[in-house]
């Protein structure tokens, strides 16, 4: 689908949910994309992209950045506390701190480096074994502890489960971001973003409805 027309979806439900007519964000996903297809969209003017490996986007936005002025990346993939380092130096945004070991690792770097980027906690909304993120029971006092640091925590991410209707999980996450006093919610893919702008979300992150579907990595 064309980025217009999914900008234009965006901003539909937006309005028809009664919020501010900017307040839901796009993220074009674009981790395992073809660069042309990247290049397609960034000579559209959008600027907000998404990756999921630290490795790829290494290899993949330096030379685009060379290119094009203002690009603004986001992690939403896990990291590993080897690949913090690398990871703070590409990414705008991380939408995934998971765990305390990696928010006492991003307070150190960003004295060091004397920058960090804006970070989203990543919540199991579904309490899946097998799936990243703070459990809902832990957000609160995981969110007390990272302010401790310092760390910029702006907002909640979740990734529903497959199975279930992701509706209730985006309520979820925004009544417990607004528990929280955190202004921002990633939340909503290619599938479910306009359920997830009707929650609340004022980030949606949207790969295969913009850039056509991905040749998977692994099964
Ligand atoms: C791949 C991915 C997306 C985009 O998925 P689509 O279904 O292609 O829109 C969004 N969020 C995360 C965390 C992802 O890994």
């Amino acid at each position: 689908m064309p980025l217009a027309d999914i900008q234009n979806r965006i901003a539909a439900e937006t309005l028809r949910s009664g919020r501010p007519e900017h307040s839901t964000r796009l993220i074009a996903v674009s981790k395992v994309q073809p660069n042309e297809r990247v290049e397609e969209v960034l000579k559209q003017g959008h600027r907000v992209f998404g990756e999921n490996r630290v490795q790829e986007a290494a290899a993949k936005w330096p030379d685009f950045r060379k290119a094009y002025d203002e690009v603004e990346l986001h992690l939403l993939g896990p990291l590993q506390t080897n690949k913090l380092r690398q990871a703070m130096e590409l990414f705008d945004y991380v939408h995934t701190l998971d765990r305390m070991k990696l928010a006492k690792r991003f307070a150190v770097l960003k004295e060091e480096l004397g920058h960090c980027p804006k970070l989203f906690i990543q919540v199991n909304t579904g309490n899946e074994p097998q799936k990243a993120g703070i459990s809902i029971e832990d957000t609160s006092t995981f969110v007390a502890d990272c302010r401790a640091l310092s760390l910029p925590v702006i907002g909640l991410m979740c990734i529903p489960p497959v199975e279930d209707d992701p509706e209730q999980h985006f309520a979820m996450l925004r009544d417990l971001a607004k528990d929280n006093d955190l202004p921002e919610l990633s939340m909503g893919m290619s599938s479910d973003f306009e359920l997830a702008i009707a929650q609340g979300a004022t980030f949606v992150r949207v790969g295969s409805a913009i850039f056509g579907d991905r040749v998977p990595l692994k099964a």
